[in-house]
């Protein structure tokens, strides 16, 4: 088989063909294995002027009551004059696989008279997830980070049928280098099949016009047919035209379907022919919600880390930054992280094994000078004893003691005492 130069540009990578059955095409099953045991996380926002029907959809795309009704405020009631960020968890399982999803609601966004800046408080919001998700990888321990970043934002349009209105495009505008935006037309059931086209076409030029980037189904060069063509048919129903609802209603010709009953007849969620939602669901939850978690990891996180790290003046080697990916950089970082550590503890070491040495030295010297001490008393009492022998033995055998003699014992023995 040809060889091929490796990306690297170093060894070449030569193709072998194998003999037998090694065993790492299972590789994708082990990889499918350990996700399902650990579970995912996947939140997604909701952005839009109360009553566009946000709840409802959430409700609906994931089948569960997950938004209690809401009670409507009492006319008397202070309305709050911000826009407020609230999130609602749930653990939820379908065949044996367990999705934590959270849901970031924003009630209050386009409601108040003045809505400039309404925006503001959903970047501070999102920015904050990033900034905590850094905190957590910056950790000594890095077992268990809880991924809270927002992957989808799901931004309803008001059916009006004209085009987008200003609080619509600054908001875009402001949020679409942070999160994966979908835009989504509520409440399409308001709208004739006509309008809604006309309405899309509009939006989409808006879109294009402010050079807001929306998420798009990401196509690869070897997908199959198929998927490219499921990819297709998603990208061209951008902006969503949804309809949603929590409850069955009776078909006319006596079906029990998710949808809203009208004199005329019943709008089903879950037709292709009467709205997006189908669509909707397949780009959230069925088909991309993977590629949603990627692209927030691998490229919005990244950038917006990228630029805090370069604000905060940490300097990187431009050749290497635009090479190496997230991973390796983790790991490089950690890799010196270690690097360090283990100089720290190189010092300790030597600072402690000093302090014990100069201790040992210090307790030699004084054990020596006790010694001397011992000796020189020793020595001392020895000849205080012969002497007293010596004046003993004279003593006995009748000879006077010189007077020379008698004073130097004298002294002496004043001396020890
Ligand atoms: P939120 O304030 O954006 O969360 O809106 P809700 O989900 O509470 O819905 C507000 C009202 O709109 C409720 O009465 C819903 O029944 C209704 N609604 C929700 N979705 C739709 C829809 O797709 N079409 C229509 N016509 N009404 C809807």
């Amino acid at each position: 088989l040809p060889q091929q130069p490796s990306e690297t540009g170093s060894a070449p990578i030569i193709r072998k063909k194998l003999n037998g059955y090694v065993g790492f095409a299972n590789l994708p099953n082990q990889v499918h294995r350990k996700s399902v045991r650990k579970g995912f996380q996947f939140t997604t926002m909701v952005v839009g002027e109360s009553g566009l029907g946000k709840s409802t959809l959430i409700n609906t795309l994931f089948n569960t009551g997950l938004y209690p009704p809401k009670e409507p405020l009492p006319p008397s009631a202070e309305r709050p004059q911000t826009v407020a960020i609230e999130s609602i968890s749930a653990d939820i399982e379908e065949n044996g696989v367990r999705l934590r999803l959270t849901v970031v609601d924003t009630p209050g966004f386009g409601d108040f008279v003045n809505n400039e800046e309404s925006w503001k408080p959903i970047v501070e919001n999102i920015e904050s997830r990033f900034d905590s998700y850094l905190e957590q990888e910056n950790r000594v321990n890095r077992q268990k980070i809880a991924d809270n970043r927002v992957h989808a934002c799901l931004y309803f349009i008001q059916p009006t049928g004209h085009s987008l209105k200003p609080i619509d495009v600054e908001f875009m505008r402001q949020l679409h280098t942070k999160v994966n935006l979908i835009p989504v037309i509520a409440k399409a059931d308001t709208l004739t099949d006509e309008e809604v086209a006309d309405f899309k076409a509009r939006i989409l030029a808006d879109i294009a016009h402010h050079n807001i980037h929306i998420f798009q189904a990401p196509t690869y060069e070897n997908e199959d047919e198929e998927a490219l063509a499921e990819a297709e048919e998603i990208a061209g129903q951008i902006p969503f035209a949804v309809v949603g609802s929590d409850h069955l209603v009776k078909t006319l010709d006596g079906r029990e379907v998710r949808g809203r009953a009208y004199p005329w007849g019943v709008v089903e969620v879950d037709n292709e022919d009467h709205c997006d939602f189908v669509k909707l669901r397949q780009m959230l939850v069925r088909t991309y919600m993977e590629e949603l978690r990627e692209y927030t990891n691998d490229v919005l996180y990244e950038n917006w880390r990228t630029q805090k790290l370069v604000s905060m003046g940490v300097v990187q080697d431009q050749s290497v930054f635009k090479e190496i990916n997230p991973a390796s950089r983790m790991q490089e970082e950690r890799v010196m992280h270690e690097a360090k550590l283990a100089k720290m503890e190189a010092e300790m070491k030597m600072v402690f094994q000093q302090k014990v040495q100069e201790k040992e030295a210090k307790l030699k010297q004084s054990e020596e000078e006790l010694y001397a001490r011992h000796r020189e008393m020793k020595e001392a009492l020895e000849k205080q004893r012969a002497d007293l022998e010596d004046k003993k033995r004279r003593i006995e055998s009748g000879r006077p003691l010189t007077p020379e003699k008698t004073n130097q014992t004298r002294k002496k023995g004043f001396l020890r005492a």
